[in-house]
């Protein structure tokens, strides 16, 4: 594991002589550890999106899919180039088209941004029907709770009920553990006497989410979303779900589902695995300059994280010059040893060198 070094530039000339280190990670999905839901390299990802988020006051969600026999076609999304095309697509629907000087023209959406999945997590339809979570609460409280705390033991996997359309999701982990969880999922179906239908498996399934800056939507306009997306996608059966979030806590939890690694294992398609390589995966548009307008726990963390990963200084928000070579992590370790590090968020550091500090200077003037 590598880090690299950088020292605040001091634009506002403070005297500041600030530096950081900062871990750099493989940011692969399938890393065991960059892909770990909430996984530093996930904590980052989140937090240099949230300042666009706070900007919506109601956050709008579509979800595309392509059906089954699409997904392994080249010319649609089974290549970077094909992907490339998939997301220029989505834009110039959602966005309008480009003009020229004229900017985009036509569209749904003032701005947005957007972001692909690779592969669907492991969910099961509870029934089939729709279900209210604490209509499942009540008659399966213990045995839902028995899920949750296994969840909860095996560290970091996640469990959703989406009451809204009667599922359960979790992050696949991949591996042996997914298998397990499986288990488990399929035990509590049992038990409660639930008919858990699996909705999706290990199969490559690109489908990108689109934030929005939207809320309630007649079906009409829905309706023509699909049809324009379908059209252009070349897919006309092409699977578009639209939802809104009001709440903070919703929108903070959407975004880290958004923002989450879904591919898990290089060997679950090793082609594609190879494709992504490098690929683009969030595109936005729109102007994104307004104030936030919510505030949410935890946000200073945040905050922080994203002030970093734009490079500036944690002290004086000068712009942070990196060095060009990386150092291997043990330099980070000895500096610890040392004592000159304080951990800042999201795998930064600050350090202080000794005799780096632009003291106050001596007077040395004659004493005379
Ligand atoms: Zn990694
Ligand atoms: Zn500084």
């Amino acid at each position: 594991q590598l880090i690299v070094k950088g020292q605040c530039t001091d634009d506002h000339k403070l005297g500041c002589t600030t530096s950081v280190i900062k871990i750099v990670y493989c940011g692969r999905e399938w890393c065991p550890t960059c892909g770990q839901p909430w996984s530093v390299v996930h904590q980052r990802k989140f937090s240099r999106l949230l300042p666009k988020v706070r900007q919506i006051a109601t956050m709008g969600q579509l979800v595309l899919e392509f059906p089954d026999r699409y997904r392994k076609i080249r010319g649609w999304a089974y290549s970077k180039l094909a992907l490339r095309r998939a997301s220029d697509r989505i834009v110039s629907v959602l966005a309008g088209k480009r003009m020229g000087r004229k900017g985009r023209v036509g569209g749904y959406f003032q701005r947005g941004f957007m972001r692909w999945h690779w592969f669907g997590d492991y969910s099961g339809l509870v029934g089939g029907k729709e279900i209210n979570l604490d209509e499942l609460r009540v008659p399966y409280a213990e045995a839902f709770g028995q899920l949750l705390s296994a969840f909860a033991e095996m560290g970091g996997v996640d469990l959703v009920v989406n009451p809204n359309i009667g599922t359960i999701f979790w992050n696949n982990p991949g591996g042996q553990l997914s298998e397990v969880i499986a288990q488990l999922v399929a035990d509590f179906a049992r038990s409660c006497g639930l008919h858990l239908g699996p909705y999706s498996s290990i199969k490559y399934n690109p489908h990108p989410t689109v934030v929005v800056d939207s809320g309630f939507l007649p079906p009409a306009k829905i309706g023509a979303i699909k049809r324009d997306l379908a059209r252009a996608l070349l897919c006309p059966d092409l699977i578009v779900h639209y939802s809104y979030r009001k709440t903070e806590p919703e929108m903070i939890h959407s975004l880290k589902y958004i923002t989450r690694a879904t591919f898990r294992d290089e060997q679950w398609d090793g082609y594609m695995a190879k494709q992504i390589h490098g690929f683009r995966n969030i595109r936005s548009w729109g102007k994104w300059a307004g104030p936030p307008v919510w505030e949410s726990e935890g946000m200073a963390f945040y905050l922080a994280i994203e002030k970093l990963e734009r490079s500036r200084c944690p002290d004086c928000d000068s712009q942070l010059r990196w060095d060009r070579k990386a150092m291997s992590f043990h330099y980070l370790r000895q500096y610890q040893s040392m004592g000159l590090t304080t951990p800042l968020a999201g795998g930064y550091f600050k350090v202080k060198f000794p005799g780096h500090g632009r003291d106050p200077p001596e007077d040395l003037s004659c004493p005379g």
